[in-house]
């Protein structure tokens, strides 16, 4: 149980955050929301999770891609819960295009969202783990962050980037009661993948449901997705006492991806 912890999980207002910000809650943290999205419908999933757990829930409107922001965010969140215990950089996004046609704009973008966001909130939330003697960063990198595929030039660069800061900031804190560890997914079917789903099955005129197995067929051994569920189940054990010394890892759940 991390009962009385406050957790905060960037990009939680759907997909994996959401699912993690979701567990996290249901083993008693004190929850602070991220993301984008419609007002009403984060305002219902921040008073679901509320209600279901009986723990505070905060939420903030934080744009991943701003440093002031970040830090803003993080500060509010210290103010109101008095640390943030358990940091899950999760928020990010994708855009498939060959390298050279990949506009730059679109790689700015998703080096400041995928990577750069996971630095500036890792280096403000720090100090106060470090005055507590106890914190669980855990980024979500990707299957991606350890092997690379055809016009994903950002995201690829950016999960890779992922991994080698988490093992900087697993040595920056060894000893001090402090993790930090990469979950490496494989297909999370979340609207990121839905929107790829949907391209393949557009460009080459079959169903949702073909490219869907072709998706899997391509690259996850396993031919099923891995689910939120699943992914806050090993961020809890992450942040148990159990994984103490489990840092600087890159855990792959990737229904065989990474092992080809
Ligand atoms: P998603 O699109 O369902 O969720 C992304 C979340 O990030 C949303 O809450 C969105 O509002 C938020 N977000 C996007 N830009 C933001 C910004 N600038 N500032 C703040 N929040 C922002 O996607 P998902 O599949 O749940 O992805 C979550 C993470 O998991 C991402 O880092 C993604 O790269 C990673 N991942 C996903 C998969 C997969 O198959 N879905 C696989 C491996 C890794």
């Amino acid at each position: 149980m991390l009962k009385g912890k406050t957790a905060l999980v960037t990009g939680s207002t759907s997909g994996i955050g959401q699912g993690i910000a979701e567990r996290l809650a249901a083993e008693g943290c004190n929850i602070v929301l991220n993301g984008f999205g419609d007002a009403d419908e984060i305002e219902t999933l921040r008073q679901g999770i509320a209600d279901a757990n009986g723990v505070e829930v905060a939420y903030s409107a934080a744009d991943m891609s701003k440093p002031d922001e970040i830090r803003d965010m993080i500060r509010e969140a210290e103010g109101r819960f008095g640390a943030i215990d358990i940091l899950v950089n999760n928020a990010g996004i994708q855009h498939v295009a060959p390298v050279d046609e990949f506009p730059p704009e679109k790689w700015e973008q998703i080096i400041a969202i995928n990577l750069s966001h996971v630095f500036y909130t890792t280096h403000h939330a720090l100090p106060k783990m470090r005055e507590r003697g106890w914190g669980r960063i855990i980024n979500i990198a990707s299957a991606h962050g350890l092997v690379a595929s055809a016009g994903k030039a950002g995201y690829v660069a950016a999960k890779h980037g992922v991994i080698g800061l988490t093992k900087t900031t697993a040595l920056d804190t060894a000893g001090t009661g402090i993790t930090c560890n990469a979950i490496c997914p494989g297909w999370v079917k979340t609207p990121l993948v839905v929107k790829q789903i949907e391209a393949k099955a557009r460009d080459k005129g079959i169903a949702i449901e073909q490219a869907e197995r072709e998706l899997l067929a391509e690259k996850q051994p396993a031919l099923e997705f891995v689910t939120p569920e699943q992914l806050g189940a090993y961020a809890a054990f992450l942040c148990s006492d159990a994984a103490r010394t489990v840092t600087g890892a890159q855990v792959q759940i990737d229904g065989g991806w990474t092992a080809q």
